[in-house]
């Protein structure tokens, strides 16, 4: 495969073809600010935080845009800035992200202004159906993790995926099955990428509210949700 020679921030770059603008800028040490990229699973550019300008008329997205010879990308000037701090101030405006340590940190990193948009907010029931993990999407931001994790990306079981459309789009199962009912095998990848806690581990969010950690165990035992210590031991 031939290398791409091109600048970033100013800092000349060799990369082979196809390489995406995000990860060339990682091998000159530029930091690149991302929300829905995961390094382990498929980019799709949808948070768009990546923003840089490549001289087009549009930013592109850094984590899907290939590098093409010659290219001048710049990562960090006053628009790119600026578009960044717009898309998370919209971002915080729509979902609850007080559980999303790194975009907190890219608010603050951006000089967000919080609250600066006022509309419609994401509301969700909280979906808690099986005794591993709970759904919360009022903290949902959209990046696809868990439904590519849950994909051809890694477990194969097609358990989540979308529905609804525009501002409506929200991640859910098949016809709105609880968790028990789809194909899912409960393997906990979709837990472990999610980086909003709209999925979180039963055990936590009963330990964040408050509940004793002998009562949690037996909440959560697959098959013995419903049994006490004493019903146990009196073979009940
Ligand atoms: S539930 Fe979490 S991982 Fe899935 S799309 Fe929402 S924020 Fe991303």
């Amino acid at each position: 495969m031939s290398d791409v020679t091109l600048t970033i921030d100013g800092i000349e770059v060799t990369v082979p073809a196809g390489t995406t603008i995000y990860d060339a800028a990682r091998l000159a040490g530029i930091d690149i600010p991302v929300v829905c990229y995961h390094p382990h699973l498929t980019a799709n550019g949808l948070c768009r935080v990546c923003s840089v300008d490549t001289g087009g008329r549009v930013f592109a997205a850094a984590c899907v845009t290939a590098v093409n010879p010659g290219m001048e990308v710049k990562t960090q000037t006053d628009s790119v800035c600026s578009a960044r701090r717009t898309i998370l101030e919209m971002l915080d405006a729509t979902v609850d992200l007080s559980e999303s340590p790194e975009v907190l940190e890219l608010l603050e990193r951006y000089d967000a202004q919080r609250g600066r948009f006022e509309g419609a907010r994401r509301e969700s029931p909280v979906h808690d159906d099986n005794p591993f993990y709970i759904r919360d999407y009022n903290k949902c931001i959209n990046c696809w993790r868990c439904v590519q994790v849950c994909g051809t990306d890694a477990q194969y079981t097609f358990a989540l995926s979308f529905d609804g459309r525009g501002f409506h789009t929200t991640i859910g199962t098949f016809m709105g099955e609880d968790m028990p009912d789809t194909t899912c095998v409960f393997c906990g990848q979709c837990v472990g990428v999610c980086p909003t806690g709209a999925l979180k581990p039963k055990r936590q969010a009963l330990l964040e509210q408050g509940m004793d950690p002998d009562e949690i165990f037996f909440a959560t035992r697959r098959g013995r949700r419903n049994r006490r210590p004493e019903a146990q031991a009196d073979g009940d």
